[in-house]
């Protein structure tokens, strides 16, 4: 069984049984940040494990390096960011 984040059918893996490493760029969603709806607060630039969230005006994914873990989602309290199909 690969050790997938178990987020959805990206995280599925090639099966070879060494695990995935979270080398899933390819084919896992991308978080989308609502400019809108982001309060700056920050709390997601912490969270993220693959250090993709810079702090600017707002929230901004680098979108090389997010590997659509969903941290990021389950820690913003304004619900300013989703996870979308790349
Ligand atoms: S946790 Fe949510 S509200 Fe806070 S900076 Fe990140 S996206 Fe914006
Ligand atoms: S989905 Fe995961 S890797 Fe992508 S920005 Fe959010 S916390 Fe970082």
């Amino acid at each position: 069984m690969p050790r997938g984040d178990g987020t959805g059918p990206w995280g599925q893996g090639p099966g070879t049984g060494k695990g995935n490493g979270g080398c899933e760029k390819k084919t896992a969603p991308l978080a989308v940040i609502d400019a809108g709806t982001c309060v700056s607060c920050g709390a997601c630039i912490d969270t993220c494990p693959a250090g993709a969230l810079i702090m600017k005006d707002i929230a901004v994914v680098d979108t090389l390096k997010c590997t659509g873990c969903g941290a990021c989602v389950n820690i913003c309290s304004a619900g300013a960011i989703a996870l979308k199909p790349r």
